[in-house]
């Protein structure tokens, strides 16, 4: 109808200013959020084992909120710190929503210095995250294209964790992540190979191994076992270890070589499903592992990969090739509900890593404190990624 005519028609119909509002401009957007900056950062070194400890960034903007991150296992003194630092010097006075520009900006240094670089972008990455839901009020998953499942599945990484490291020890702990709900446990039962020694030697350290496995099958009964070969075999005894693993009937095998070409071959002549790539930086190099077909599954690291975009980039690449994504994490209870509110809208997600038994106050670093339940954790309502660090906890196991 004629412009007058609707005007009037829809007047007379009670509808006069539902059509005025409807020709105004947009609303605006929230100018408060659009105009947030990074402010500040503070920087949380956790004490937690022998493995290493758990570094914790914390950003404040000029809004007056904080969100947080998880740059853990960088190595040994934790480089990652100086790197958080710089970083920060690169966002701050800039908008909350500038990932894809830092992204930019840290490239060459992380492909200088490898995964100190990436655990800091990847943390200051999930602070932000973090942020951008607090200030939109929303869940941080609902920045991801929203959620698929309520509860995340978890394994327990009892690696970390075991003492004694033989067949009892690792048994004994598998049979404590049972008794605490998980009903699929890993293990890298290979550690410490002798690889410079003779054939002899790590046939015999093999067989420890080999062992080792037996004995976690039987307490585990008709529950899953994961292992890690943690890059421990050349191609011939890589295939070797597949036959010696058959019996047992395992979720996956993990990262049985280094070399991408050895990975592809294992993959090829495996009976079960084999899994990799942890130690990826961003979509490139995932693309590259993905392409030689070095694993079945793929496992990125919201604390190694790039965070939590990259995650879901990376998850996004691993789909196209129809392939699930199970994301790696012995890391603190920061960075598992960093990823579980990515893995919560993936659909092609299967199964999230958890760092068991490592120390008795886990779940009270964060606030509420961390719940996994039978196994599974909960992506619950709460604007952001949902916690808040627990400082008096942080404080208390601080590196000094
Ligand atoms: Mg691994």
């Amino acid at each position: 109808m004629p412009a007058m005519n609707r005007r009037r028609f829809l007047s007379a119909a009670g509808l006069g200013s539902l059509a005025a509002a409807a020709c105004q401009a947009p609303p605006a957007p929230d100018q408060a959020a659009a105009n947030v900056v990074v402010t500040g950062l503070e920087i949380f070194r956790v004490r937690v084992n022998q493995r290493g400890n758990w570094v914790i960034p914390r950003i404040q903007t000029s809004a007056g909120v904080s969100g947080i991150g998880d740059a853990s296992h960088a190595g040994e003194g934790d480089p990652q710190i100086a790197k958080l630092q710089d970083f920060f010097e690169l966002i701050q006075g800039r908008g909350i929503h500038d990932i894809e520009w830092l992204r930019g900006q840290v490239q060459p240094e992380i492909a200088k210095f490898g995964r100190a670089a990436s655990c800091a972008f990847s943390g200051i990455e999930q602070a932000l995250f973090d942020i951008q839901g607090k200030i939109a009020g929303v869940p941080s998953y609902q920045l991801f294209g929203g959620k698929l499942r309520e509860t995340i599945r978890n394994y327990a990484n009892i690696n970390r964790s075991t003492d004694p490291r033989d067949a009892a020890g690792f048994a004994a702990m598998a049979g404590r992540a049972v008794e605490f709900g998980f009903d699929a446990v890993k293990l890298a039962p290979f550690d410490g190979m002798p690889l410079g020694g003779s054939a002899s030697e790590i046939a015999a350290h093999t067989r420890q191994g080999v062992d080792c496995v037996r004995a976690v099958r039987e307490a585990m009964g008709d529950r899953e076992v994961l292992i890690d070969a943690h890059g421990n075999f050349d191609l011939e005894r890589g295939l070797g270890l597949l036959k010696q693993m058959e019996p047992f009937g395992l979720f996956w095998l993990e990262e049985v070589s280094e070399s991408l070409e050895h990975l592809a071959a294992i993959r090829k002549a495996a009976a079960m499903p084999t899994a990799g790539g942890e130690s990826l930086y961003g979509l490139k190099e995932n693309a590259e592992y993905v392409t030689a077909g070095a694993a079945d599954i793929l496992m990125p690291d919201v604390k190694y990969c790039g965070g939590m975009l990259e995650l879901k980039k990376i998850a996004a690449l691993a789909e196209g090739f129809g392939l699930p994504v199970a994301p790696h994490g012995p890391a603190s209870p920061v960075g598992n509900v960093a990823a579980a509110h990515v893995c919560a809208g993936l659909p092609n997600f299967q199964i999230l890593e958890f760092s068991f038994g490592e120390t008795d106050w886990r779940a009270e670093l964060i606030d509420p404190p961390e719940e996994v339940l039978g196994g599974y954790m909960r992506v619950g309502g709460r604007p952001g990624l949902g916690i808040e660090l627990n400082e008096k906890t942080a404080r208390r196991y601080a590196v000094d």
